[in-house]
């Protein structure tokens, strides 16, 4: 799974990746089947606040408003926490080891 989509056209699905590069300097190029537009992908993610790569695998659930005022677990998303950006999740993560609570709550009509 690469868990990319293509920077041109945004093509999730229609993607193959291979290895390439020196050992020990390995990149992942991916190529979009749908625009023929292929891009070389860092192999670790990046935290977007401060581009620290030593990041953790976590996961968060996406919850959706059902009717009334229930909330109903939909998915579980993978999520990298970065351990300066991310502290507070990342200590809640590795407390629980279950599925973080997601960021934003879906707003009440009420
Ligand atoms: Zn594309
Ligand atoms: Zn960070």
């Amino acid at each position: 799974m690469l868990l990319v989509d293509c920077p041109q056209c945004g093509e999730e699905e229609n993607l193959s990746g291979h290895i390439s590069g020196e050992p020990g300097e390995e990149v992942i190029e991916v190529s979009c089947g749908s625009c023929g537009f292929s891009w070389v992908r860092d192999r670790t993610p990046t935290c977007p606040t401060c581009s620290s790569t030593d990041l953790r695998q976590a996961a968060r659930s996406i919850v959706e408003k059902s009717r009334g005022t229930q909330l109903s677990i939909q998915s579980i998303e993978v999520i990298y926490l970065c351990p300066v950006c991310d502290a507070a999740d990342l200590a809640t993560w590795n407390q629980s080891n279950t599925p973080l609570r997601p960021r934003e709550m879906p707003v009440s009509e009420d």
